[in-house]
């Protein structure tokens, strides 16, 4: 058996049941995908840690490409599982990379300085992190891109693989080489490239489940790229009930947290069921996934937040679904007493009392 070698303060690894249950606590649904994930990162940190790739023998990162919809979770998942590990993680949009000169350059220093910085400095840690890449559809070759496109993944092809980069702000090197890279990207389009090779006639979320490497490279991406990137991960979109969910049971939560906030002024935070459900409704039709629901509360919690602290004798509020449909006020319940409002008097004591 192989010892897990373990730095000062570092924790064992954990397996990938473990880090399933732990993304389950924050991540709503996308079950197939926390799967492939976890034994993923499992393998990726077994070879790191357990020094599998000394003695010559050479086991490959499995580096990842998370295709799914705008707001399913594939920021979210990510740093997620940099948390579960408890290793820095940055994140940057590949768009950076087509601004400009698009040189690779200053787009891998930006990534990896934030890197270095989450790690606080330390470098040594910063080289076992995450690197998340977005909107890495964006640099394919397509359309006006089909130039810069191929360019741009070329270049990416030797920072995924391994490379000594020296980091203005920093002393010494750091080296790629067991930095896991994760991809993410909406596709537009590939499910008809997947239809066009299937001639299935299937939902968008089935489609994407049939995603095949050489479909990838047909949208655009090269295949030295998609070759360096075996782990393909695709995410559904969040429906209604998963955007209450998110809303309501994900760990830290938005409405797990204004309740937080507004119980360090004393006050209750209640939404009606149907409020809930408004809400969702509101960010679904909005077609961004669970990244519309932040604004949507903002906009909700704002004059409760403001009033909060300083409203005299307020102790409860309750958000309607006329607060989120009709921007009407919500309920505010008021402690009589300290509401100065007018008391029963007290009756007068009977008169044998007295004598
Ligand atoms: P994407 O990268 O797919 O566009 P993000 O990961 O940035 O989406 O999601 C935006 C926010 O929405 C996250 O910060 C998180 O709070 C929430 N979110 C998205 N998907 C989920 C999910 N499946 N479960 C819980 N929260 C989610």
């Amino acid at each position: 058996m192989i010892k897990e070698t373990l730095k000062a303060g570092e924790k064992p690894l954990p397996t990938p049941a473990e880090i399933v249950a732990k993304l389950d606590e924050y991540v709503i649904g996308q079950d197939s995908a926390k799967k492939i994930l976890a034994v993923a990162t499992y393998n990726q940190y077994k070879r790191v840690r357990f020094n599998l790739a000394e003695g010559g023998l050479e086991i490959k990162k499995s580096n990842v490409l998370m295709i799914g919809p705008t707001g399913s979770g594939k920021t979210y998942i990510s740093q997620t599982l940099a948390k579960i590990f408890d290793i820095p993680f940055a994140s940057i949009s590949a768009t950076e990379l087509l601004s400009g000169e698009n040189k690779i350059a200053p787009f891998i220093e930006r990534a990896l300085t934030n890197l270095v910085n989450d790690a606080n400095g330390n470098i040594d840690l910063a080289e076992q992190g995450i690197v998340f890449i977005d909107e890495i559809d964006k640099v394919a070759k397509r359309g006006a891109n089909i130039g810069v496109g191929e360019s741009v993944q070329q270049q990416l092809l030797k920072v995924i693989e391994g490379f000594q980069f020296k980091l203005p702000d920093f002393e010494r090197e750091i080296d790629t080489t067991n930095i896991l890279f994760v991809f993410g990207g909406v596709f537009v389009g590939l499910d008809g490239i997947v239809y066009n090779r299937t001639g299935a006639a299937l939902s968008l979320d089935d489609l994407f489940s049939k995603i095949e490497t050489e479909d990838i490279v047909k949208f655009g991406m090269i295949p030295e790229f998609v070759g360096r990137v075996p782990t393909i991960i695709t995410l559904k979109g969040l429906d209604t009930r998963a955007l209450i969910k998110v809303l309501t049971k994900s760990k830290g939560s938005l409405v797990l947290q204004y309740k937080k906030m507004l119980e360090a002024d004393g006050v209750e935070l209640e939404f009606a069921d149907d409020a809930l459900i408004a809400i969702a409704e509101k960010a679904y039709a909005l077609n961004t996934g669970a990244r519309s629901l932040q604004g949507i509360m903002e906009r909700i919690m704002r004059e409760v937040m403001f009033k909060a602290p300083t409203e005299k004798g307020l102790v409860k509020v309750i958000i309607t679904k006329a607060a989120v449909l009709e921007r009407e006020e919500p309920i505010y319940e008021y402690d009589t007493i300290e509401n100065d409002a007018p008391l029963t008097p007290i009756p007068p004591l009977p008169v044998h009392y007295l004598v």
